[in-house]
Parts: C-alpha cells; structure tokens; sequence
C-alpha cells in the first residue's frame, strides 16, 4: 500500500497527464465517431439523390454557426440536422417538413428558414409578409401558399385576416359579406375567429366538412403540434405536443362552438373575378357571393398525385385512409416513403386486422419519413406484419392483382386495395388563372 502511494505521489504530474489525455481523447473519439456517422447519412442522402428538400427547411449561415448543436436536439422528425467539422449541417433533407424549431434554438441566428434550392427551386404563390397576394385584398393562407403544418396554418390565417380586417376601412361598396374566407381548416379556423374578434362580417365556406385535412387523417392518428395562438380563445397546447386526431377536433369544435364560428360545409368555391374593390365569387352550384376580401385556405389535398396507371380509376384506389377497420383479412399495398403513407401501413398491418400489407417504396431508403415511423414499421416487418419492398413501384392494376416492378424484375401479386400517398399537385394553374403571380424560389431567406 504505502509503495503504491509512493509511486502515485512519485508519478503524480504523469498520472494525471495520462488521465487528462485519455478523457480528452475519449470526448474526442465520440465527437469524430457522431462526425463520421452524420457524414455517412449524408451520403447516403447525396446517393439516393435525397438531399434535395422537399418543402421549407433551414439553410445554415456557416459564419455564424458555432456548433453548439442546440438545433440538433429539438427537431420533431428527429435526426434531421447534425454536426460535421463543428457546423450544423441538413444530412436528411428530404425529411425536413418546416416545423422551424432549429431556427428559434439557435442561440446564434445563424438559421434562416427558406423554400427551394440553388438546384431546386420551388413554386410558391407570390405573397406578401401579411399573406396578401399580388392582387390587392386577395390572400393566401396555410398549405396553398406552400407552408405545411397546422400550426403554421392558424398562425397564417390569424395574420392574413387580420390585415384583412385593418384593409376594411374605407372599402364602402355593398357586399354580401366584408371577408369571405375559402376552406375551413386550421388556416380557414384561424380566419373566421380573427374575424369574430374584430367584429367584422365574414363567410367561411367549405366545399366537404370542418377541420380541412385533419378531418380525413385516419382514426386515431396520432397528431404532433407545437403551441398556437387560437383568436379570441387562447393558446392550443397538447401534453407533449400530441393528440390523437378526434381529440383536436373535439378541440376544435368546442372553439367554434364557444365562438359561435359559422361554418357553411358543403359549398364549393369555383371561381373568382374582382371588379375595382369587389370580389365576385361563384360557388359550384351557379351562386354568387360578394365580398370586400377573400381568404383562399384551401390546402392542397384536392389533388392528389397519381400514379398515372390504367385502371387506378377502381374504387380499390385511394389516396388517403380514414377508417383501418374497414379491412381485414385483405390484400393491401401501400405506396409511400413518407410519414403519412408509412402511417397507413402501420395501421392497415396491425396484428388485429389480420391484412397483408405490402409497402412499396420507390427509393432505397424510406426518405421523407422520420426515424420514430421508421423504426415502428420495421419493428413490424421484424415480426413479419408487414412486407417492404425497396426500389419497388406498381407497374399495373387489375381488379384484384397487381403487379410490381423491382428494377425491371416484375411480381404479380394478390390485391384488394392500393392506398397511394404520393403527396398533391399544387394548384398553381388555376391561382394563376385567377390572377396570383407565383414565383420560383430558390432558397431565398424570406422575410416573415
Ligand atoms: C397524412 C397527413 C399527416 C399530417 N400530419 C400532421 C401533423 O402531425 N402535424 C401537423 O402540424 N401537420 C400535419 N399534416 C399537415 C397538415 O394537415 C396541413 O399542413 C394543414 O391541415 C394545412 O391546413 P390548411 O388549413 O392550410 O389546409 P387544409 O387543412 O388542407 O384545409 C383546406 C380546406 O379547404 C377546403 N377546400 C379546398 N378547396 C375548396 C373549394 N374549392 N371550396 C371550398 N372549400 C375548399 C378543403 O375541403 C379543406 O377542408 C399532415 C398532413 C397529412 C396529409
């Protein structure tokens, strides 16, 4: 005992060098090894040709970054930023969505959020910072003007009104109604109650029901959404940010129901045409409604995209899923890589159901899909579930086969139903139609 404290005070200074040296080469091992990982899912982003983003996402000014990694942390989708050579970088982009949260943990500002790329530019109805568009008193607000999310929504159609509103002075023409506002989800929810709170006359008209894309989300989805200020009734907040589908719009039926919101469901906007201050509205069944502003929040799920097959026109085809109850015992393909069709998979694949489900994803990886969906699904097709086939897209359908194509090596298999999420066809053609400039945007910092 006494000759090892001898040797320890004898050795000490080297002693604690060698310590010191071991924990700086333990922290510095790790910190390479997390480099060297978020470089690999970048590659792996470049190869498959994924590192594109789809929608909004962050642009890194690399001045600024200090790689704090603060931004890593609060992503919803998960691993979507991480830290190379001490600079935030996007490895996953295809998965980024908008939620913004890297931007507003940034400590530096070196975040800025923006549509598009130097190679890929994206199409976006030109807007102004109050949503107004090129056409005075004509607005845009939520998912058609190219921002997804609900939250964002609310937030667009709240600010979009109220400019709306404060653009009423001195607008005397006769109109059925001040503000007549198109769609009546999140975005159209946010524009009738700031139109309440200030006491002006609105019109909310809805081509199908309240509650816009999330009242077609399948039953018991589980929804994620960050706080928002609701007008007039305060801020929507769920316990760790999630709520079950039904439990929003219970939600947010209690709100229209203490606001006394008036929502005219089943009424389609067909077109518009504005003479000096008046917009001259016509419904699809011939009618005509006059208005001093108009609020488009119609989203952009009214098209979906296609396959472009013969025979997709069979009811067996859908786009989105409501009820998983209704199959059972079936022969189901899915074609997604994103969150929302790999969703539907998990559903249609639950035990109960007794289906076999087959999802078909184009690429070789599951790109616009976050890390929590993705390991649900494959934790499914461990236990043998579900069937992902990689690489695969479907080539034919039949009534009750179809056939899927592996890089040219094509499989008849059984079908009863396909459910294609292959994302929506923006309605540019027609916004331009009505007048609405829309502009390429090539990653451009926006000015909101
Ligand atoms: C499967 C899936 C999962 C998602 N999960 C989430 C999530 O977890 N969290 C999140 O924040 N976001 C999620 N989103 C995105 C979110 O649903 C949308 O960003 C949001 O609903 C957009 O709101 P909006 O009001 O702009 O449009 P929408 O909610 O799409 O509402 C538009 C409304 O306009 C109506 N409309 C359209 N055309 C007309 C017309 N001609 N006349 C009258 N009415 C019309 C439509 O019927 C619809 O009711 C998801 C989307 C999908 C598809």
């Amino acid at each position: 005992m006494e000759a090892a404290l001898e040797f320890i005070s004898n050795y000490l200074d080297v002693i604690t060098i060698v310590v010191l040296c071991s924990v700086a080469f333990f922290f510095v091992n790790k910190k390479n090894k997390k480099h060297l990982e978020a470089k690999k899912i970048l590659h792996k982003a470049v190869k498959s040709g994924t590192d594109e983003p789809m929608t909004l996402h962050p642009i890194i000014d690399v001045t600024k970054c200090a790689g704090c990694a603060s931004c890593t942390l609060v992503c919803p989708e998960g691993g979507i930023l991480k830290i190379i050579q001490h600079k935030a970088v996007l490895v996953t982009p295809a998965k980024c969505v908008g939620h913004g949260e890297c931007e507003r943990a940034c400590p530096y500002g070196a975040i800025d959020l923006v549509f598009g790329s130097k190679r890929r530019g994206v199409d976006i109805p030109r807007v102004t910072t109050n949503y107004e568009t090129n056409v005075p008193g004509l607005y845009i607000a939520g998912e058609l003007g190219g921002m997804g999310l609900i939250r964002n929504a609310i937030k667009q159609g709240t600010l979009a009104a109220e400019h709306a509103v404060a653009g009423l002075k001195g607008n005397s023409s006769k109109t059925d109604t001040d503000i007549l506002i198109i769609g009546a989800g999140p975005a159209g929810l946010g524009c009738g109650l700031t139109a309440i709170k200030n006491k002006v006359s609105y019109k909310l008209i809805e081509q199908n029901s309240f509650g816009g894309t999330v009242y077609n989300f399948p039953r018991q989805k589980v929804v994620m959404t960050h706080p928002a200020d609701v007008p007039g009734y305060g801020q929507m907040k769920f316990d760790k940010n999630k709520v079950s589908k039904e439990e929003l719009l219970a939600y947010w039926n209690g709100i229209v129901k203490k606001s006394g919101l008036k929502i005219d469901e089943g009424i389609s906007f067909e077109n518009l045409e504005k003479e000096n201050d008046v917009f001259k509205v016509t419904t699809k069944d011939g009618k005509a409604i006059t208005a001093k502003k108009v609020i488009l929040c119609m989203g952009v799920r009214g098209s979906p995209r296609k396959l472009g097959l013969d025979n997709e026109d069979l009811p067996k085809v859908a786009y989105n899923l409501i009820d998983p109850e209704q199959y059972k015992g079936k022969h189901v393909a899915v074609v997604s890589g994103g969150n929302a069709g790999v969703e539907a998979a998990q559903m249609l694949a639950e035990a109960k159901y007794k289906n076999t489900v087959n999802l078909l994803v184009r690429g070789d990886i599951m790109d616009r899909c976050n890390d929590d969906n993705k390991a649900i699904i494959n934790a499914m097709a461990d236990k043998g579930l579900v069937t992902i086939r990689y690489n695969t897209v479907v080539s034919e359908i039949e009534k009750d086969t179809i056939v899927i194509d592996n890089e040219g090596n094509t499989e008849k298999i059984n079908n009863d139903f396909i459910f294609v999420f292959a994302g929506a066809i923006m309605p540019y053609q027609f916004l331009m139609s009505i007048g609405i400039e829309i502009d390429k945007a090539h990653g451009e910092k926006r000015t909101d």
